[in-house]
């Protein structure tokens, strides 16, 4: 289904990472292959490739997004500690304590995956209560970024996923469903929320592929067939857009772009799938110097062919919730379809394609906070408050001198992560007890608590929960709330619930 991956080579890496890097920052990252190398030595992977290929995929995936040499070190001895020998203690002695940072957080992040299991059935029951699914997936998600404590761990694990979502092939077919749903529910939509569309693309197609083999082969030919359809015009866009380009002496880079095929899949389902619709199925990616630059294109294109009404889209004057600038239009240029035209500038380009990622890139090049300031107002998108705050944040760090403090995520730091028995995460303000945490699953199990355990142990109501404890909750019939619960319960809904239980109950 995917097209076989190249073997690579450390000297691949460093040739690709030398584009951006000082090469004496690179002796780093060759040291921490050749641990890699050692550690790995005669393991294979399900596919049968050396192991050592996997961490090389993900060092690449993180060239590619342009990291740091301290993320790049991590990359390789992502899966020492957990797989060989190697101690975390030993690594920091090695790699100094940043770098040794980063390892441990892929390390615990891959420790809560081993965790959880109700993915599935949120998965089979995607008709019942999305609401609520969507909420403790959202819970979930932002566990994984809280776990983390810094951005770049992220990184690597989604790089990670990737590689692993590519190589799938190797697992038993059960396994390859799981994870391809937990990739389409958890990790596309972290990827989505950071910016990082390059990724999000191709971890959604990646699923898509294994959850519904047939859907995705049926969609692959239907494409095949219709951009082929489409290629003309595309080729006459470009001819005249270089013409014109020239002439009015703008500097442009000019490529088609073709839709990754689960978004549209997704959009397919909303146009009665009409493949004929898809306006942007093959768009025109212009690519300019500046701001100035994108409004004059647009005119230009709208001189020549007259835009179809309502879908001009100035996502420069007005960003997409996750960052996204560009102007879009669709005008029909040439034979019955029409097609769409995305302009933006090359610093747009960048951040659409690598998000979040870009930030530290930024820094260096050209001012982290010129990038912040352009991110628009968050606030009226509930499911992106986070992704506002850590830019708040970020733009609170001042100087940026120090990549470290810019990627740390701590603000999360006023809220803890509690599961279910079964694995489900259940998100708590910091210093909530097992009566929030009986209420956050259900109104009937916080009115019958009668008492808790915390990772198997009795605890009492009142008893300040943990990040990460396992928390079982015991409703009997015959319990009911008590005054006294008022000064134990920290959310609003848990107070509120036993003030209604309490008024009730007397009358
Ligand atoms: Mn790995």
């Amino acid at each position: 289904m995917s097209h076989p991956l190249p073997i690579l080579s450390i000297d691949d890496v460093l040739d690709a990472g030398e584009k951006y890097i000082k090469r004496g920052q690179l002796s780093i990252v060759k040291r921490a292959y050749l641990l890699a190398e050692a550690a790995h030595k005669g393991q294979t992977r399900k596919t049968g490739e050396e192991y050592i290929q996997h961490p090389l995929h993900v060092c690449m995936t993180l060239v590619g997004l342009r990291m740091d040499p301290a993320t790049l070190a991590a990359a390789f001895l992502h899966d020492v500690v957990e797989d060989t020998p190697n101690s975390l203690a030993a690594i920091r002695l090695r790699f100094g304590w940043r770098i040794g940072q980063l390892v441990d957080g892929v390390t615990k992040l891959d420790q809560i995956e081993e965790k959880r299991s109700f993915l599935g059935t949120i998965w089979k029951r995607s008709v019942a209560p999305k609401s609520q699914s969507e909420r403790r997936l959202e819970s979930l998600r932002k566990m994984l970024l809280a776990t983390s404590k810094d951005i770049r761990v992220v990184l690597i694990k989604l790089a990670d996923r990737l590689h692993n979502m590519e190589t799938l092939r190797g697992m038993p077919q059960a396994r390859q469903k799981e994870i391809a749903q937990e990739t389409l529910l958890i990790y596309a939509p972290i990827a989505y929320r950071l910016g990082i569309s390059t990724i999000k693309g191709r971890l959604e197609d990646l699923a898509f592929s294994y959850l519904s083999p047939e859907a995705y082969l049926k969609l692959v030919r239907k494409v095949k067939h219709e951009t082929a359809n489409r290629e003309q015009q595309v080729e006459k866009v470009r001819r005249f857009l270089h013409r014109v380009l020239a002439k009015e002496d703008i500097e442009a880079n000019i490529h088609a772009r073709v839709k990754h095929l689960y978004s549209l899949h997704r959009k397919l389902q909303r146009y009665g799938d009409d493949i004929a619709k898809i306006y942007d199925l093959v768009a025109c990616r212009v690519i300019v110097k500046s701001i100035e630059e994108c409004y004059k294109v647009l005119g230009l294109i709208h001189q020549r062919w007259k835009p179809i009404e309502g879908r001009v889209k100035d996502y420069i004057a007005s960003p997409k919730p996750n960052g996204y600038r560009s102007i879009h239009t669709t005008v029909k240029a040439t034979g019955n379809r029409p097609i769409e035209i995305q302009i933006r500038t090359a610093a747009m380009h960048e951040q659409a394609e690598f998000g979040v990622a870009a930030h530290w890139y930024y820094s260096e090049q050209k001012g982290m906070d010129n990038y912040l300031r352009r991110l628009p107002n968050f606030a009226k998108h509930q499911e992106l408050l986070w992704v506002a705050q850590l830019a708040k944040w970020q733009r609170k760090a001042g100087s940026y001198e120090d990549i470290d403090q810019l990627m740390r995520i701590d603000f999360f730091g006023d809220r803890i992560f509690a599961y279910t028995p079964n694995g489900e995460v259940i998100d708590l303000p910091l210093g909530a007890t097992p009566i929030d945490f009986a209420y956050a699953i259900h109104t009937d199990i916080g009115n019958h608590l009668s008492g808790a355990k915390a990772n198997g142990k009795m605890i009492r109501l009142k008893d300040e929960l943990r990040s990460g404890d396992v928390v079982e909750v015991i409703a009997q019939k015959k319990s009911s709330p008590k005054a006294d619960w008022l000064s134990g319960a920290k959310t609003n809904l848990a107070k509120e619930h036993i003030r209604r239980a309490l008024r009730l109950a007397n009358g």
